[in-house]
């Protein structure tokens, strides 16, 4: 079974394995790699690994996966956002900040709001629950996967911590954000083992992913 794909894991000889987001910062991050110098070819549409070439497997995902497939192994490296990280409470070495994907997580309510936030609605409860204890707020935390806008929309909750790039989603619904919790960018995430017996594949990526501009 040299070489079969698919069957019982992902490994195949001498081929790294990325864990990648799927979305915005998927196109973004693949560049960056490209430009570090790895090899990376399209397989199949709608194939769960979707690129491959000599130099690496990518297994796509979505963003909040990425830090359990690196840190259990099943992917050598990954790219993720820091908010992410800092939610899991990750541990995973993090050699490159790639500045891609940049946005800050804030807290959120709509436009003119005065009275006392008592619910909020997040796919970021550890550091909503944090952030609400340095505020001394007692507010209740609720988490949602999606969508968190609706929360607020539908009267759920009366804030939300999300992310916010550009503003324009907030914009569109008539919502203000009103403190900013943590600003966040996507970073090349990497399996502690993986750095010592593939040193020979990753070290190389990471000084050249550093090279790239924005990131450090
Ligand atoms: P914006 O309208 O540009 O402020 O983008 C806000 C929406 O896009 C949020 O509701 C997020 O779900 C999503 N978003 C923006 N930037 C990121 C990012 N770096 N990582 C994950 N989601 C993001």
């Amino acid at each position: 079974m040299n070489g079969a794909r698919g069957d019982a894991g992902v490994r195949t000889a001498g081929a790294l394995v990325l864990a990648l987001p799927k979305g915005r910062v998927m196109e973004e991050s693949l560049a960056a790699l490209r430009a570090a110098g790895l090899r990376l070819e399209p397989r199949g549409a709608g194939r769960a690994l979707s690129y491959d070439a000599g130099d690496a497997l990518v297994i796509e995902m979505r963003n909040a996966d990425v830090p359990t497939y690196v840190e259990l192994g099943v992917a050598d490296a990954g790219v993720v956002g820091k908010d992410v990280l800092m939610e899991a409470g990750s541990r995973l070495a993090e050699p490159v900040d790639l500045g891609l994907a940049a946005c800050r997580l804030s807290l959120i309510r709509p436009r003119g709001a005065t009275t006392m936030v008592e619910r909020v609605a997040t796919k970021y409860p550890r550091l909503t629950a944090a952030y609400l204890g340095r505020i001394g707020s007692g507010a209740e935390v609720v988490k949602l996967t999606g969508n968190v806008e609706l929360a607020c929309l539908t009267g759920l909750a009366d804030a939300v911590v999300d992310v916010v790039q550009t503003g324009g989603t907030l914009r569109d619904n008539d919502l203000e954000e009103v403190d900013v919790i943590a600003h966040s960018t996507a970073r090349f995430v990497v399996n502690r083992a993986s750095l010592k017996l593939r040193s020979d594949r990753l070290r190389p990526l990471i000084e050249a992913l550093r090279r790239q501009p924005g990131a450090r």
